[in-house]
């Protein structure tokens, strides 16, 4: 099943499969326990993010070039940080450029993993049981926060709009999140370009080592890290700017992309 969320021409959520740009058929039922298919279909009047997560999870250094180009050792556990609930964005809406913070805008390509119901101390043959499905992320990061500025990434990692998630949630019957083409486009040129399994730890390992920390409650995201390419460590460094197009794309899932536009001064 493929999961989008929307509002229907009457401004009510919905969650439906995607027919075609305009339309949806709709998924009835507990949406982490029991999705179901129905009949009926709704006018797609505006797509939001396929969830609404409690909290995100993020992994730093799960792709070996990618801590290469880092500078960083490989980790032997995953390198845990965790992203504001604030920063979650729909398809198609800006990534804002923070005005404390404009000018190294990053992006990152993901593979975001969706949690279907309450998992605590989960094994990793168990781990698959509690995921909904898979998703793309952009784990957007200001890097002069990250790198330059402070002594944690908190900031860097959550400005608002930095997490991009859609355009729909693919359900682990459909597609295998640990064999997946993934990629990042720029304004049409791709600068990312690897697949799910290059991971160090993989989805499984991932859901079972997240969940002896912390209870993962249904709808919470986790981003499982990103592989190389990302535009710090290239040479000379890209970042976003304002008129940009950014484009995440894993095979199976879809397109997210987003325009990039600079923050206007003052209160919204
Ligand atoms: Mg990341």
């Amino acid at each position: 099943m493929k999961i989008m969320r929307f509002l229907d021409s009457h401004g009510k959520i919905r969650y439906g499969q995607p027919v075609d740009k305009r339309t949806a058929t709709l998924i009835e039922g507990d949406l982490f326990t029991a999705p179901t298919l129905t009949q009926h279909t709704a006018v797609v009047a505006k797509r939001l993010a396929p969830v609404d997560p409690p909290n995100v999870f993020a992994i730093g250094l799960n792709y070996r070039k990618h801590a290469e180009e880092s500078n960083m050792p490989l980790p032997s556990a995953p390198v845990i940080f965790i992203k504001a609930t604030t920063t979650v964005t729909a398809v198609n809406m800006p990534i804002i450029l923070p005005t404390s913070a404009p000018d190294e805008v990053d992006y990152e390509c993901e593979l975001a993993i969706v949690i279907a119901k309450e998992a605590k101390s989960v094994s990793e043959d168990q781990a698959i049981d509690y995921v909904l499905g898979y998703t793309c992320a952009n784990d957007v990061s200001a890097r002069d926060c990250q790198i330059k500025h402070d002594v944690q990434w908190a900031r860097a990692k959550s400005f608002d709009t930095f997490c991009p998630l859609g355009p729909v949630i693919v359900t682990p019957d459909e597609i295998d999140g640990d064999n997946c083409p993934i990629r990042t486009i720029l304004n049409g040129q791709v600068l990312q370009d690897s697949n799910t399994n290059d991971l160090i730890f993989n989805c499984r390992q991932l859901v079972s080592y997240l969940s002896h920390q912390f209870t993962l409650l249904p709808g919470t995201v986790i981003l499982s890290g990103t592989p190389s390419g990302v535009g710090f460590a290239r040479k000379p460094p890209v970042y976003m700017k304002d008129g940009d197009e950014v484009t995440i794309e894993i095979d199976g899932i879809g397109q997210l992309t987003n325009p990039v536009v600079l923050e206007k001064a003052g209160p919204v």
